[in-house]
């Protein structure tokens, strides 16, 4: 390490020891020897301590081979004096200058990790700025490909369903079937493709709600409805039970949305024969409020016999592309974007969501609605 500043200039005696010091040493020494002394600068012209007296400088006493400052002093016994109080005023330099030293360095290497911890402090912001940008940038081109693929798609999906309808002509049951393929097909892509466009726009700003009064219980059985046949196909019973006013003030596209996605779930990890249960009622706003008497909200209760969570994975499931099998082998289909979804459109409303689960035993997912409106955010 380098040091510069006081250390590498003359020593200084004013600057080392204070005054009050020097007067005390020569207070010592006349009391010692009777004899008057003075302090001068190594001008001569200077007196540090002592006074006229004394009469002229003319003891000079050295430091590390520098002129530190010259003596007065006069009488019978002023020989022995000076030698005295020259011997001293060098060992009062030499502490004051060592304790000098100690704290220079200290204030040097002090100042090298405040310059380290600026720039690194810098750097971090340049990083930050970076990050942010590249984050902006993802989300505009995911809003734009999102946007751009939407709209060939919804072409693709019209002229399929007017060749399906016959309107270019007569067609053979096994087109039908190719078509009906293809309209599935695409309606999933079209999906995809919506959620990746829905997650952009979270991240773009605010949710807009459009709310209005609903029955939670109305909108989940119709979302029922349309999973019956395909958890049917696959021997899966979806079962229903609504209990209580089930009134809530909210959006009813983002709600519907939230009701699917949990029920998508829950079929699509949910092996054959396996169980499936809906619950709207009314009961605590989030998990930690013990009480099932303690109404502040209305609960949607999703439960399956399916594959269930791995505990280190039960907080990341909400996060936007995360899938516990995200392998290219993996069994189940999918984004990753449904619950991150769901979960913002439930804490729109004032919501909460959580679940129960464990590898092997099932999930039971529940999103809770805020009964009173001041309470949504
Ligand atoms: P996706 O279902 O499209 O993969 P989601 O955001 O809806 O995306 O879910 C994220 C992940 O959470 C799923 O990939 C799955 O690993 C896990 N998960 C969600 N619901 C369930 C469930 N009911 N049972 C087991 N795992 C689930």
């Amino acid at each position: 390490m380098s040091v510069s500043g006081p250390l590498d200039g003359p020593i200084e005696l004013a600057r080392l020891v204070p005054p009050g010091e020097l007067d005390e040493l020569l207070d010592a020494v006349r009391k010692a020897t009777g004899v008057e002394l003075a302090i001068y600068d190594p001008t001569r012209k200077v007196r540090l301590a002592g006074s006229d007296a004394a009469g002229a400088p003319r003891h000079p006493v050295e430091y590390q081979g520098e002129l530190l400052a010259v003596l007065a002093g006069s009488g019978e016994r002023a020989d022995a004096a000076l030698t005295l109080a020259a011997e001293t005023l060098g060992l009062l330099v030499h502490h004051a200058s060592a304790r000098d030293m100690a704290a220079t360095m200290h204030e040097e290497a002090m100042r090298l990790t405040f310059a380290e911890l600026t720039e690194h402090n810098a750097r971090l912001q340049r990083a930050v700025a970076r990050l942010e940008e590249l984050d902006r940038l993802k989300s505009n081109f995911l809003a734009t490909m999102s946007h751009e693929l939407r709209t060939p798609l919804t072409s693709v999906i019209g002229y399929a369903e007017m060749m399906a309808e016959g309107l270019a002509g007569p067609i053979t049951q096994e087109q039908r079937d190719y078509l009906a393929t293809i309209l599935s097909k695409a309606d999933q892509l079209l999906g995809m493709i919506t959620s990746v466009l829905d997650v952009a726009a979270l991240e773009s700003g605010p949710l807009a709600l459009e709310r209005s009064r609903l029955s939670l219980a109305d909108i989940v059985a119709s979302e029922v409805a349309t999973f019956t046949s395909q958890a049917g196909k696959r021997g899966i019973a979806i079962q229903l039970e609504s209990r209580g006013d089930t009134i809530v003030v909210g959006d009813k596209k983002k709600i519907r949305q939230v009701v699917s996605s949990l029920l998508s779930n829950a079929v699509k990890f949910t092996p054959d024969r396996g169980r499936v249960g809906v619950a709207v009622r009314p009961g605590p706003l989030s998990p930690h409020e013990g009480a099932a008497e303690d109404v502040r909200a209305i609960q949607l209760v999703v439960s399956d016999s399916g594959i269930g969570i791995p505990r280190d994975h039960v907080a990341k499931i909400f996060e936007p592309f995360f899938q516990v099998d995200s392998s290219s082998t993996r069994a189940f289909g999918g984004t990753g974007l449904g619950l991150t979804l769901a979960k913002a459109y439930v804490e729109a409303h004032g919501g909460r969501i959580w679940v129960d689960t464990a590898p092997g035993q099932g999930s039971t997912f529940v999103a809770t609605f805020p009964l009173r409106i001041e309470e949504t955010a």
